[in-house]
């Protein structure tokens, strides 16, 4: 909801909306994400106490959930006043993958080219520097897409506050900083215990450590048993599968696999060894954190064995989204009461190339787009309503459109596609990189 100079305003309820748009107090102002203008409100006039914006950044999808923290005037002594209430939610589809397939095969042109029938040319590869925080495209992409979305959310509703899932687990709260904690609780169910567990099945590769076996459950074990001095440290502790477990018992690790001299050897060695830098900083994350700090926002960043902590103990199921409503603390027992039923699903189509010819599959140019992207009004990716009245295609489409010189454009609806022509269709909104569908939400 947006105020007469655009500011936004509290998100409200659907019926409330229509109401407003009925009663002629609002217009539209974007398709997707549906955005009213209020034409008699401005910031002033109305209570706005602010949103919070979770980020839960992933490989293929990043979920984004818009929530408010309500503190209620009287409950019961004993029990907490405060539920988080998960307002909007997005799941947003990175194409990272789609982006290295197409610089793999720019590469392959290029790599040809040099060694085609012509005159030899040295390789110019290496000898070019990269800037400091240089990423690749494909996960360069997944900064900056997530970068502007939360930019875009902060022009629909009025951000607070920023939570993002920085890290895997917190190295400091595990003791493995400069200052070390002694008797880490790795008990399951605790916070700690999350972040103990996420960090040894990193480190120990999800595998058993005395048989390697993996796809079963794993236990924590004692590397030297506590009863011979064996500390409760986070370097102590290893994975180990129930039977291994349990043959080794109170025995040290010296002696138990002592058939398996180079398997003992690898368990010194990683006992010792600090995690794999890859592993334990994740290079996206801590890009998208500079970023968003930068924003000017209170940013929190927290990590990944805490958002699963929130996540299991407030019986949520697993999603992208609701792992973003989960990201953070919840402290004096905030309740999660409730989340959005229907998940806006942004996937990043991109904007078309500038290359108006396409190769074939030597490189050679073979066809030649046409100069213009614009046809009849329409260009590919526009967000259009069709309503056809008769025809093979008969009947109604909303979708991202794909368009033809001809003027009998393309729609994507799910499960299909119908061609339509242009005189059939109404602009909803005008394409932005992106394509738009919903789901509904997973429920545990
Ligand atoms: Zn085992």
């Amino acid at each position: 909801m947006l105020d007469r100079h655009g500011c936004p305003l509290m998100p409200c309820h659907p019926a409330r909306a229509r109401k407003l748009l009925a009663g002629g107090r609002a217009v539209v102002a974007r398709h997707t994400p549906f955005a009213i203008h209020v034409k008699d409100r401005t910031v002033g006039e109305s209570e706005v106490s602010g949103v919070a914006l979770r980020i839960d950044p992933g490989s293929r999808g990043t979920g984004i959930a818009v929530n408010h923290d309500v503190v209620a005037g009287d409950v019961d002594p004993g029990e907490s006043s405060t539920t988080r209430r998960g307002l909007y939610a997005v799941e947003l589809c990175h194409r990272g993958a789609q982006i290295r397939r197409s610089m793999e095969q720019r590469a392959a042109y290029r790599r040809r080219r040099r060694s085609a029938n012509r005159r030899y040319r040295a390789p110019r590869f290496a000898n070019r520097t990269r800037p400091r925080g240089w990423l690749p495209p494909s996960l360069r992409h997944r900064v900056d897409t997530t970068f502007s979305h939360v930019m875009r959310l902060a022009n629909l509703f009025p951000v607070t506050e920023l939570h993002v899932e920085k890290v895997s687990f917190d190295t400091h709260a595990l003791g493995l900083g400069k200052e070390s904690l002694n008797g880490v609780e790795y008990q399951q169910g605790t916070l700690a215990g999350f972040e103990a567990r996420q960090y040894l099945l990193e480190k120990w590769g999800r595998a058993c450590a005395y048989c390697g076996a993996s796809g079963l459950p794993l236990q924590i074990d004692h590397i030297q048993p506590k009863g011979r001095g064996g500390s409760d440290r986070i370097s102590n502790l290893t994975l180990a599968c129930a039977a291994c477990n349990q043959a080794k018992a109170a025995r040290p690790v010296e002696e138990f696999p002592a058939e398996q001299p180079t398997r003992l050897a690898r368990i010194v060695n990683q006992t010792k060894a600090p995690l794999r830098d890859a592993a334990a900083v994740n290079a996206t994350r801590w890009q998208l954190w500079d970023e968003l700090a930068r924003i000017g926002l209170p940013a929190a960043a927290w990590s990944g064995g805490r958002t699963k902590y929130n996540r299991t103990t407030q019986g949520l199921a697993k999603s992208h989204t609701l792992d973003a409503l989960a990201v953070g603390e919840l402290d004096g027992g905030t309740r999660i009461v409730r989340y959005p039923h229907t998940v806006l699903v942004t996937a990043a189509t991109g904007r078309g190339c500038y290359a108006r010819t396409r190769p074939d599959k030597f490189g050679f140019p073979r066809l030649r787009l046409p100069r213009r992207k614009q046809h009849f009004g329409f260009a590919t990716g526009d967000l259009v309503r069709a309503v056809v009245p008769r025809g093979k295609f008969a009947g109604k489409y909303t979708g991202r459109v794909a368009v033809r010189a001809s003027g009998t454009h393309r729609i994507a609806v799910p499960g299909g596609y119908a061609d339509v022509r242009h005189k059939y269709l109404r602009l909803l909104q005008r394409g932005d990189g992106y394509g738009y569908s919903t789901r509904g939400e997973t429920r545990s």
